[in-house]
Order: C-alpha cells, then sequence, then structure tokens
C-alpha cells in the first residue's frame, strides 16, 4: 500500500500465548514489533522506541494497564501516541474505563483477527481512513 517504512507497534502483554500471536499477526502484516511482558518497562520502551501503535494489555501482573495508558497520556512527548487496551474481560464497563484512562481503540480477547488487523492499520494511518 505505499508504505515505505513499516510502522512501529509496542506490544504490552505479559501472557505468552497473546504476546506470540499479536507478534506474529502484526510481522505478518509487515509492522515492526518490540514486546515487553512487564508493564513496569512499557513507559521507559515508548519514550525510546516512539512506536506508532501501542498494545496494551490491561490486566498486567505488576501495574495496571489502564494506570500506564493515564501516565502515557500524560506525557507530552508521548501522548499522541494511539494505544489500542486489549482485555480478557469483554464487558461495557472495561470499554469505558479504557476510553477515559484515554486509550483510542478496545479490542476483546479473545481477537479475531480481522478486526484486529482493522484498528490497528486504522490506528497508525487514521488519515487513510474515514
Ligand atoms: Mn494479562
Amino acid at each position: 500500500m505505499g508504505r515505505s517504512v513499516s510502522p512501529k507497534v509496542l506490544v504490552v502483554e505479559d501472557n505468552e500465548l497473546n504476546a506470540k500471536l499479536f507478534g506474529d499477526l502484526l510481522k505478518a502484516y509487515n509492522y515492526d514489533v518490540v514486546s515487553t511482558k512487564e508493564g513496569r518497562y512499557a513507559v521507559d520502551l515508548t519514550r525510546k522506541h516512539k512506536p506508532d501503535l501501542i498494545i496494551m494489555d490491561i490486566q498486567l501482573p505488576d501495574v495496571s494497564g489502564l494506570d500506564l495508558a493515564r501516565w502515557i497520556k500524560a506525557d507530552d512527548e508521548l501522548s499522541q501516541i494511539p494505544i489500542m487496551a486489549v482485555t480478557a474481560f469483554a464487558m461495557r464497563a472495561d470499554e469505558e474505563r479504557v476510553k477515559s484512562a484515554g486509550c483510542e481503540g478496545y479490542m476483546a480477547k479473545p481477537i479475531q483477527i480481522a478486526s484486529f488487523i482493522a484498528m490497528v492499520e486504522k490506528l497508525t494511518a487514521p488519515e487513510l481512513v474515514q
């Protein structure tokens, strides 16, 4: 699609199967992937890699993904990076909490591959999608 540079995606996900699935899918669609299982590294990795998108598991063992999203959105240098939250609990209340933490996208696990990629593409190239 004329993309000269692969967008970079930071995946913050402690579940190994999901982390592998997200990474494999993103690489198959020509994204560069940086990932961590530990939320406490997420903000530093965001600062270091300046990803085009962060995929954020909300349920992390060491820190809340919602708190990470709030910290990133409160940082002037990072706040413009879109965050797509993923959570195993597909409940309406989660979607509202995710939005109020500043995340631009929300997806329930288990993910549907087509919807996952569509949301990633939309969030990494918002000007191409109406
Ligand atoms: Mn998790």
